[in-house]
């Protein structure tokens, strides 16, 4: 299986996963990149999967669909580009040979599913849309702090070496805030030298892994004392585990 990275807009990534025959993507948000990398390829799309129902992940839905009779998956409670499947928590998707489990990670958006395959080539894979992205995470657009923790608690707990397909290029802003929210990660200093050494080849920073994000990204580290210790000098009314997550969602909010 070839997992690649499609850029879109600024700093969208569609990804396609193919065989060298038939392939998937997930948030098409334009349809343009896939059609040119199926026919560079030469391989048939198989399915389109979508994690949620924001323009930049949905847009090229309806036209790859017409293209090449694509079967479409997403959310089962979001405003989505019929027809599709929808899906929630706890249902599967076969597509390419590969069972996907799909997760509700609510919190960016009401609805949002993201979806884990246990094994491709011997590696367990995430897509997760806006939810988790390297050294970061999504904006509550629609849901509270307490879903997004849980959210985010849910995906933490996948195995170490899932590869994590977040759908957008944040990871050095994101990082930046990681660093001064968390000066003294040894694992973090090292991840951002790297990153920015990637980026300053045009290359991605992503997919990234569980074990990664665990050690690095401070949405993940919220009941760690160096974290929890600096969310409250931004908050100091910040106490329980989900205002310690929010004061940090709003500090990042602010920060430049
Ligand atoms: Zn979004
Ligand atoms: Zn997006």
């Amino acid at each position: 299986m070839k997992l690649i990275p499609l850029p879109a807009f600024t700093d969208n990534y569609i990804w396609m996963l193919h065989d060298g025959h038939q392939a998937l993507v997930v948030d098409p948000g334009d349809a343009q990149p896939v059609l040119e990398a199926l026919q560079r390829l030469s391989v048939r799309l198989e399915a389109i999967l979508v994690t949620h129902h924001h323009p930049d992940h949905t847009g090229g839905v309806n036209a790859l669909r017409q293209a090449t009779g694509a079967k479409v998956f997403g959310p089962a409670r979001e405003v989505m580009p019929e027809p599709l499947t929808r899906l929630a928590g706890d249902d599967q998707l076969q597509s390419l040979g590969l069972t996907f489990d799909v997760i509700d990670v609510p919190g960016h958006t009401a609805g949002h599913i993201a979806y884990f395959c246990a094994n491709v080539d011997e590696a367990p894979l995430l897509f997760c849309g806006d939810t988790l992205f390297s050294g970061g995470c999504g904006r509550l657009f629609e849901g509270s702090p307490a879903q997004m923790l849980a959210s985010l608690d849910a995906l933490a707990a996948l195995p170490d070496a899932t590869r994590v397909c977040c759908t957008h290029e944040y990871t050095l802003s994101n990082l930046k805030f990681a660093c001064a929210v968390d000066p003294t990660n040894k694992a973090l200093a090292d991840y951002t030298a790297k990153a920015q050494s990637l980026r300053a080849r045009q290359q991605p920073t992503l997919p990234s892994t569980i074990l990664l994000e665990r050690q690095i990204n401070p949405f993940l580290r919220t009941r760690q004392a160096t974290i929890v210790q600096a969310a409250k000098a931004f908050d100091a009314t910040a106490s329980d585990e989900v205002s310690i997550f929010a004061a940090l969602r709003q500090w990042k909010n602010e920060y430049q």
